[in-house]
């Protein structure tokens, strides 16, 4: 097993929540609706139904793109993707093929290692060393499909779903571990969450995950596998790759296969898929063969993949532009009006905690990893003195106080706390009379000069009052008791 390395790319499908779909009106929202209710002749496929694209759709893609530092073009058009399936009415999809709304992005994440390690990411707040960089190849905008369910021998087929507005973000094969990729995916759906474009529920399917995933052998600079020069010598699995450079020493070469386990809808999941799949590919290139190209699904129930169908090329979708929707031309000032409406990222608000509230970069992540707390945390603030803002990510944090009070209950409440105790006069006069008469030699000793003693009977009065006192007070009325 230790011979090769895992190499995994991800295209990532999230469903939009605009109002309508991404060619009709029909509601985009159809989840829990009865079955075929929610259709019309331009998404069931009809003859002749013209397909009107959706603006806010278009914007909203272009948004992720730009989140995910993607370069945005100022032409690009759609594309039809014909494959035959049952789900699919019209038999072929509207997509984007070479000219998408982005391409060249990046997202860069604290490494797995480091998130578990609230030390050392505290120290690396402002310029993180061991964050990782993974490269997204493009963000492109298509229809989803109708859904299938198959019940006994049949096998039913419901159009509610068909013609909502399907982002799908690609990235390079840049993984080699599964913790990266469960980082990877955490941010990506905080980031989601934060433009406030779609649920990225994976339960409901609104994000799915869909892993291609080979292994690779690591081969010493000696071996004579050299990297290939001027771009790749052979196919690589996927289009536009370019291969990893070199790492200590050791040269890499991406495998000539890969597997993609398809719609998957929870991390979970992904995980088992990609951890049978590595287990399931180095057996068969321990025999000297290469893995099958191909498309998996994975059963839940079992934990296994299962193969599909062979992996078909972009020539067998036949894609050409489609005819009824014109290109998309954006100008620089469309496309820049388009980046003024995407508010603070979580990347530029854990920054924002740690440098203006001074929080641990952990408490930061923790706070901002969703946005729903970080926007109840900022609620709070507005209602308490500046200088408590650690107290009130710590209470949050810590559940001290439940987050379901209103944000100014929960002001209230931190506010009551941090105050000193009333404590009772009478009480304390007879605890501090009681511990002076039952150490009597320290008394003396303090008497005789051993100031230092005050102390030792500031603990022992705090000791049996539990901490309900306020030592500035204690420490007069026991120099008063002993003058
Ligand atoms: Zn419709």
């Amino acid at each position: 097993m230790n011979k090769y390395t895992l190499v995994v790319g991800l295209e990532i499908h999230v469903e939009l929540k605009t109002k309508s779909k991404m060619f009709c009106q029909c509601s985009a929202d159809y989840f829990g609706k009865e079955p075929n209710t929610n259709t019309c002749p331009v998404c069931l496929g009809m003859p002749g139904a013209l397909p009107v694209p959706n603006r806010t759709a278009i914007e909203w893609a272009i948004k992720i793109g730009q989140a995910l530092n993607c370069k945005i073009n100022n032409h690009s058009k759609f594309d039809r993707k014909h494959y035959f399936y049952p789900d699919l009415p019209k038999a072929y999809q509207i997509s984007q093929y070479d000219e998408p709304f982005a391409v060249g992005g990046e997202l860069v994440i604290a490494s797995a290692a480091k998130q578990s390690n609230s030390k050392e990411i505290a120290t690396s707040t402002t310029s993180p060393r061991n964050d990782k960089t993974f490269r997204i190849t493009r963000v492109h905008l298509e229809e989803d499909t109708g859904k299938l369910t198959h019940e006994g021998d049949d096998s039913l087929v419901d159009f509610n779903r068909s013609s909502v507005p399907l982002v799908e973000i690609v990235t390079e094969p840049d993984f080699d571990n599964v913790e990266d990729i469960k980082a990877f995916l955490e941010e990506l759906h905080t980031i989601i969450k934060y433009l406030d474009v779609s649920d990225a529920n994976m339960e409901e399917g609104s994000m799915r995950i869909e892993p291609n995933i080979s292994l690779m052998l690591v081969h010493p600079p000696s071996s004579g596998h050299p990297l290939p020069e001027g771009g790749p010598a052979h196919d690589l699995p996927f289009k536009g790759s370019t291969p990893p450079k070199a790492e200590g020493g050791m040269l890499r070469e991406l495998p000539h296969y890969k597997v993609e386990v398809k719609n998957i809808n929870s991390f979970n999941f992904a995980k088992k898929a990609i951890e049978y799949e590595m287990i399931r590919q180095a057996a068969i290139l321990d025999k000297g063969e290469t893995p099958t190209q191909e498309t998996r699904g994975y059963n839940e129930d079992k934990k296994i993949t299962y193969s599909q169908r062979s992996k078909e090329d972009a020539k067998d979708y036949r894609y050409f532009p489609e005819p009824d929707i014109p290109p998309i031309e954006l100008t620089d000032k469309e496309i820049e009006d388009i980046r003024s409406t995407i508010s603070e990222l979580p990347a530029e608000r854990r920054a924002r905690y740690v440098q203006e509230y001074n929080l641990k970069a952990s408490d930061a992540a923790l706070l901002c990893r969703d946005i729903e707390i970080s926007q109840y945390f900022e609620k709070v603030l507005a209602h308490i003195d500046k200088g408590f803002e650690v107290n009130v990510s710590n209470a949050i944090i810590n559940k001290k106080i439940s987050t379901d009070l209103s944000p100014e209950d929960f002001a209230k409440q931190l506010t009551e706390m941090a105050k000193p105790k009333e404590v009772d006069e009478d009480k304390l006069a007879s605890v501090i009379a009681s511990v002076l008469s039952s150490n009597p030699k320290q008394v003396e000793s303090y008497k005789a000069g051993k100031t230092g003693l005050l102390q030792f009977f500031i603990g022992q009065v705090m000791k049996e009052m539990k901490g309900q006192a306020d030592p500035q007070m204690l420490q007069k009325l026991i120099e008063e008791k002993l003058s």
